[in-house]
């Protein structure tokens, strides 16, 4: 039996991870951690009977605490029981399916614990790539993405050499304002930036996803994931999301990995690879989707993605300027403080603003994603 930590699991990717484990059988989950949802993770604890369960509100977790009084279940709270949370000794494996970047601590524990990390939170690689890789070597533990689109790359890489890799080629969706001009997004709402065409994600992502910043954190994702150069990874547009994402080789050749839009796939690969399980759902009918279209990104539009390459290109702190600026433009305007194309103003000022540090430290990092929040603030 095999012991797996969430941290996150009251999200979509944390309950769709569940929902694997509860299909499968065959893992035992030792440890849940979520933000302040507890009544879910109430019922999550009674179900699965994990050892701990962090929730990060103080108050919560008393509140969690009392519920659960009548079970063995210790309750811990803050970012500390987060960090307990990830490396609770029984976990083989940690699935970090928290939003934003209050996922690096956690995941950083993990890595040092000698834990497997099954990563959906591209926040922490987007900001501390650089600590993490080499930290994954060190340690020789296995960090297995499950976003869907390096997931297809990890696939399609699968018995390959990365020295013989041209590029990689990311599909988006180009998400519900792929055809908008910069005068339609002006009267966009919340709710029209949160009707996702084709997935249904939670709502931090789901607007990155109509701003193209999530592409962007993707490529740098992907960056740091396989080690390629931002020259070597493409962006095209597929707007149906079969094609989770493709390999260049060499000689030519493409490989992609295509399927239904299911995140159930990419996150039992990365819990069980390198084996195939069986999941139930559709299967994609080729005869029936009859075209498969490409298009270019709307980069002028949509400026998210050309804002990730900047700032990856860039480097340094940079990119941790780009992801803190985004997470709280994007809590802004779920808020409704500010409107859609604000999220742009904001992300370009900050680092318009930002004097850069080369290799920042994980202090650094931190400091820096106070200095954002304390730059928009101020404005
Ligand atoms: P959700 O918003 O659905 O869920 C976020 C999870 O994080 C919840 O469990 C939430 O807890 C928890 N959380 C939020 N703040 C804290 C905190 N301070 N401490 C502890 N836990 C916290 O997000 P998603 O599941 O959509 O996304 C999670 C990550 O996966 C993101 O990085 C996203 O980019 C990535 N991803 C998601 C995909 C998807 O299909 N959803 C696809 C590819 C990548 P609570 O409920 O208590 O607030
Ligand atoms: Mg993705």
């Amino acid at each position: 039996m095999r012991y797996v930590s969430i941290i996150g699991s009251t999200g979509s990717i944390g309950t769709q991870t569940l929902e694997v484990i509860r299909e499968q059988g065959d893992f035992k989950v030792s440890a849940l951690a979520a933000g302040s949802n507890i009544e879910l993770l109430e019922k999550q604890a009674r179900e699965f009977k994990p050892f701990i369960v962090g929730v990060f509100v103080e108050e919560k977790a008393a509140e969690l605490k009392n519920r659960l009084k009548d079970t063995n279940i210790k309750v811990v709270s803050g970012m500390d029981g987060l960090i307990e949370v990830a490396v609770q000794e029984k976990s083989s494996i940690v699935v970090t399916a928290v939003v934003g970047m209050i996922g690096i601590r956690p995941t950083i524990s993990a890595i040092q614990a000698g834990k497997d990390i099954a990563l959906a939170n591209k926040e922490t690689l987007v900001t501390a790539g650089h600590l993490i890789m080499p930290m994954v070597k060190e340690k020789g533990v296995n960090l297995y993405p499950v976003d869907s689109e390096h997931s297809a790359i990890f696939q399609c890489l699968q018995g390959e050499e990365m020295r013989e890799i041209d590029s990689l080629i990311i599909t988006a969706s180009g998400g519900p304002f792929r055809k908008y001009t910069l005068k339609d997004l002006e009267h966009v709402t919340v709710a029209d930036a949160l009707n996702h065409p084709n997935w249904s994600m939670g709502s931090k992502i789901t607007i990155d996803s109509a701003t193209l910043v999530n592409k962007g954190l993707e490529v740098i994702e992907a960056k740091w994931l396989f080690g390629v150069d931002f020259d070597q990874i493409n962006v095209v547009v597929q707007p149906k999301s079969i094609i989770h994402s493709m390999v260049q080789f060499l000689d030519g050749g493409v490989m992609a990995q295509l399927g239904t839009p299911d995140m159930k796939l990419p996150i039992q690969y990365a819990l069980y690879y390198p084996h195939r399980r069986s999941l139930g759902g559709e299967r994609l009918n080729f005869a029936q989707i009859g075209s498969l279209t490409f298009e270019e990104p709307p980069i002028d539009v949509l400026k998210g993605l050309k804002y990730a390459y900047d700032a990856g290109r860039i480097g340094g702190s940079m990119t941790t300027v780009l992801n803190a600026a985004n997470e709280k433009a994007v809590s802004l305007f779920l808020n409704e403080k500010i409107q859609f194309l604000d999220i742009y103003r904001i992300i370009e000022d900050a680092i318009n603003a930002h004097t850069v540090i080369e290799n920042p430290s994980l202090e650094e990092i931190l400091e820096t994603e106070q200095w954002v929040y304390d730059f928009i603030e101020s404005r």
